[in-house]
């Protein structure tokens, strides 16, 4: 329900977003005479018995975008992640790195752009009943182990926020939705985030922190003394990767910028740390949101 809300959070496409992903989605002759143009992020969640074709991009003949390249400039959710083929989930790190996805087979090769949000869900045991105490649970823990597994290390890496949700009951649903929760009021500081990083990145071709290439963002967002301490401690300890530290500077320059700060403190990269935390653990997440946020 979550991952379904997060689109409306995101602001309209603008012109040139807009021509871009209209282009990939009449490639797959996705587009009307009536709305010839995407105008909204878009937002894809292919099954996990979709085929591999139909999720990464090919087919039998022309070679046609998937839906990573559907879902560009906008969001793929992955519910159930877990159960997604292997093959997938390798062929998400290309696009999670570059923004963009190549086909090869034997007669040709395709690429295509697929700049995506990733969402990825997941149960804690195939059972799906091993959250909480687990009481209900009859999986071992072995098997529990591996089903977590088939989100592999490297795709574990590139998760941004890990987040922990239990079930709520009717009643927590009615009383813990505020005003401030409201998906405008969320939607307007996600606009004033990306506005802040609009005028921070005003002469460059790129729009957000998850943008801009690595040389770039290290010369124009670099951390003051003591929050870049934190993520050194990080990495020394073994906590956190290269990839890892870069991550969490980003996570923490977003955080900054929907709090209206002009730049992150020491709390602001001590909360992306927090976010990214059990994704370094290597260990089963319990009862997970996966969810991987370029915001
Ligand atoms: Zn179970």
């Amino acid at each position: 329900m979550l991952a379904e809300r997060f689109p409306a959070l995101l602001p309209d496409l603008n012109v040139a977003q807009s021509i871009e992903v209209s282009k990939i989605h009449s490639v797959a002759g996705l587009l009307s005479i009536e709305e010839p143009l995407v105008t909204r992020p878009p937002f894809l969640a292919p099954n996990h018995t979709d085929t591999v074709p139909s999720v990464i991009g090919g087919g039998s003949r022309v070679i046609r975008p998937g839906a990573i390249s559907l879902a560009h400039l906008g969001v793929l959710f992955l519910d159930e992640a877990p159960e997604f083929a292997p093959s997938v989930h390798d062929a998400l790190r290309q696009p999670l790195e570059s923004g963009e996805i190549s086909i090869r087979r034997a007669d040709g090769s395709a690429k295509f752009p697929a700049g995506f949000q990733l969402i990825l869900a997941a149960n804690p045991c195939p059972c799906g009943f091993g959250y909480d105490t687990g009481d209900k649970c009859r999986c071992t823990a072995a098997r529990r182990r591996l089903y977590s597994a088939r989100i592999s290390g490297p795709i574990r890496d590139r998760i941004d926020i890990v987040h922990t949700v239990l079930p709520v009951s009717r009643a927590e649903m009615h009383f813990r939705v505020g005003a401030d929760g409201s998906t405008a009021a969320v939607s307007a500081r996600v606009a004033a985030a990306r506005q802040r990083q609009r005028q921070r990145f005003s002469d460059l071709p790129w729009v957000t922190n998850a943008d801009l290439p690595g040389y770039e963002f290290r010369r124009r967002c670099p951390l003051d003394v003591e929050s870049a301490a934190l993520v050194e401690d990080a990495v020394a300890s073994g906590c956190l990767t290269q990839r890892g530290a870069d991550r969490v500077t980003r996570v923490a320059w977003t955080i900054a910028d929907l709090r209206g700060s002009d730049r992150p403190n020491a709390s602001h990269v001590r909360r992306a740390l927090h976010l990214r935390s059990d994704a370094q653990l290597g260990e089963p997440p319990v009862a997970s949101e996966l969810v991987s946020w370029r915001v």
